[in-house]
């Protein structure tokens, strides 16, 4: 595939020094010979590929800006179309379907709902692989369970295609900040080409082996999550039912050995009820649901993460599906413990 990709040149601005040697690792970059003299911000450097990204989200939103940022030629596509807007006028093509964006690309990314969607962008009707072909490759970024990216993968590879699943773990921000994990498995020369793509949008990426491997972590990883955040949302509202300040529940876990980052950072809006949007409680729902099929599929019980998820489909069903996943509190709160025993 490498001797395939379209090379051209661009400025990588943006990036912090530390990505810069990660693209030397496994590819094929000319930095160029002023490199001693010029900031990390405007050195020059040869990139693999023309790319494409098809699903404009929470996430696919700004991790498609930090490809463009970075030179990236990028061409987009979204269900709702105007979603690419702002993408286009930073200087994104558009193509109106998956098949075109596939067909004119070397590399397409896809960063799907769920399993669902990311089937049908990929396999549908004018879905990716109708475009794809020897000397492209496709990179699944969606979280969907190893069944349904062995499915995408099978498709893809019918073509001559190479197949990347590459979930990530982070949510919005770290999304805008090019700092994922990125989580893939699949085809390692895939790997190796779009590596230096995972380095403009991530911090760190591993290689897991086959298809499956990579949505089995990130499902592993979005199961604990899942549970930590509906075990927080309990402690939070104890301590308060009890005459504790949450606040200073949340300052105590912030300095002892359960400490977390997502405590910190979503423990003061949980506490004034607000559930700022980053990672939709429904997706949170769907990996806990997928992370059940996982442990099922290998006789291994995980009742925590099967009690999280009641808590989630409660949540759900009051109407929160598209709040953060914090939200889920709410579920826990009395208004709705009242309503369900009406
Ligand atoms: P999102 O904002 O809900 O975006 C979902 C994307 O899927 C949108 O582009 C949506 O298009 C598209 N889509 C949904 N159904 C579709 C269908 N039937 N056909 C075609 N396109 C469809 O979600 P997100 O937060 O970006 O998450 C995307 C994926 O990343 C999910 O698998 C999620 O679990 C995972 N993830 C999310 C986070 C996070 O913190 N947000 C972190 C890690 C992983 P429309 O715009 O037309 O609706």
């Amino acid at each position: 595939m490498r001797s395939m990709v379209n090379c051209h040149p661009f400025v990588l601005h943006r990036l912090p020094h530390h990505h810069l040697f990660n693209h030397f690792r496994p590819f094929r970059f000319s930095m160029s010979a002023q490199l001693s003299n010029v900031s990390p911000q405007s050195q020059v450097i040869e990139a693999p590929a023309r790319v494409g990204f098809l699903g404009i989200g929470i996430m696919g939103s700004p991790m498609a800006q930090n490809l463009l940022k970075a030179g990236i030629d990028l061409t987009v596509w979204n269900r709702t179309k105007s979603k690419c807007d702002p993408l286009i006028s930073l200087g994104a093509k558009y193509k109106s379907s998956p098949e075109e964006v596939a067909a004119s690309c070397d590399v397409t990314f896809s960063m799907l709902a769920d399993p669902q969607s990311a089937m049908d962008v990929a396999c549908g009707k004018h879905g990716a692989a109708n475009g794809m072909g020897p000397g492209k490759g496709y990179v699944d970024v969606s979280t969907v369970d190893g069944d349904t990216s062995k499915l995408i993968s099978e498709h893809i590879k019918s073509t001559g295609a190479l197949f990347l699943e590459a979930p990530v773990s982070g949510s919005k921000k770290p999304a805008e900040d090019g700092t994922l994990i990125f989580l893939t498995a699949g085809d390692r020369n895939l790997y190796e080409t779009v590596a230096p793509h995972l380095d403009i949008m991530g911090k760190s990426k591993f290689f897991l082996g086959d298809v499956g491997n990579g949505a089995a972590m990130k499902l592993v990883v979005n199961m604990i999550m899942g549970s930590m955040m509906a075990s927080f949302s309990e402690g939070l509202l104890l301590s308060e039912k009890v005459g504790l300040d949450p606040k200073v529940l949340v300052e105590v876990i912030s300095q002892g050995a359960i400490s977390a980052p997502m405590y910190s950072m979503k423990g003061p809006s949980m506490i004034q009820s607000l559930y700022p949007t980053a990672f939709p409680l429904k997706h949170q729902q769907k990996d806990l649901r997928l992370a059940l099929g996982l442990a099922e599929s290998v006789s291994q019980p995980i009742p925590i993460a099967a009690a999280a998820n009641e808590l989630y489909k409660v949540a759900k069903s009051h109407g929160l599906s598209d709040q953060d996943f914090s939200a889920v509190i709410e579920a826990l709160k009395s208004k709705f413990q009242h309503s369900e025993n009406q």
